[in-house]
């Protein structure tokens, strides 16, 4: 399958990883958001979020627990967020489910 994420599990293409399990892997986006954006994935594919059910969702609790361990870790569990756009008119570029997990500066809300 031709999907950028799923070359970047299989290490086709590179990436700065933060954190990489059996399940979950998570890297720094390429072009940040924020002074911290982290992108998390399930390694299995998963096309988005409205394909999420009860056969895969355990992967994508396990991504959230990786996000907030992550968030420990590095220090900024006291303000953060996580998104997933959704198609193409929320602006989901990579047909591969993930979150952006992101920090290091105010957001403003709603999202525009
Ligand atoms: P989306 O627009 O689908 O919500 O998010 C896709 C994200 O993937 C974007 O923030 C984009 O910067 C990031 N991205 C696209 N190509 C690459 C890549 O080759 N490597 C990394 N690390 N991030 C990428
Ligand atoms: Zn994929």
């Amino acid at each position: 399958m031709d999907c950028l994420f799923c070359k970047i599990v299989n290490g086709e293409i590179p990436s700065s990883k933060v954190y990489e399990d059996d399940t979950v892997l998570a890297f720094n986006d390429i072009n940040p958001e924020a002074p911290v954006h982290i992108l998390l994935i399930p390694k299995t594919h998963i096309t988005s979020m409205a394909e999420i059910n009860g056969e895969n969702s355990i992967v994508v609790a396990h991504i959230f627990e990786v996000a907030a361990q992550i968030a420990r870790e590095k220090g900024f569990a006291d303000g953060f967020r996580v998104v997933s756009n959704c198609g193409d008119s929320a602006g989901q570029t990579v047909k591969h489910l993930h979150f952006h997990l992101m920090a290091g500066r105010d957001f403003g809300w709603p999202a525009g």
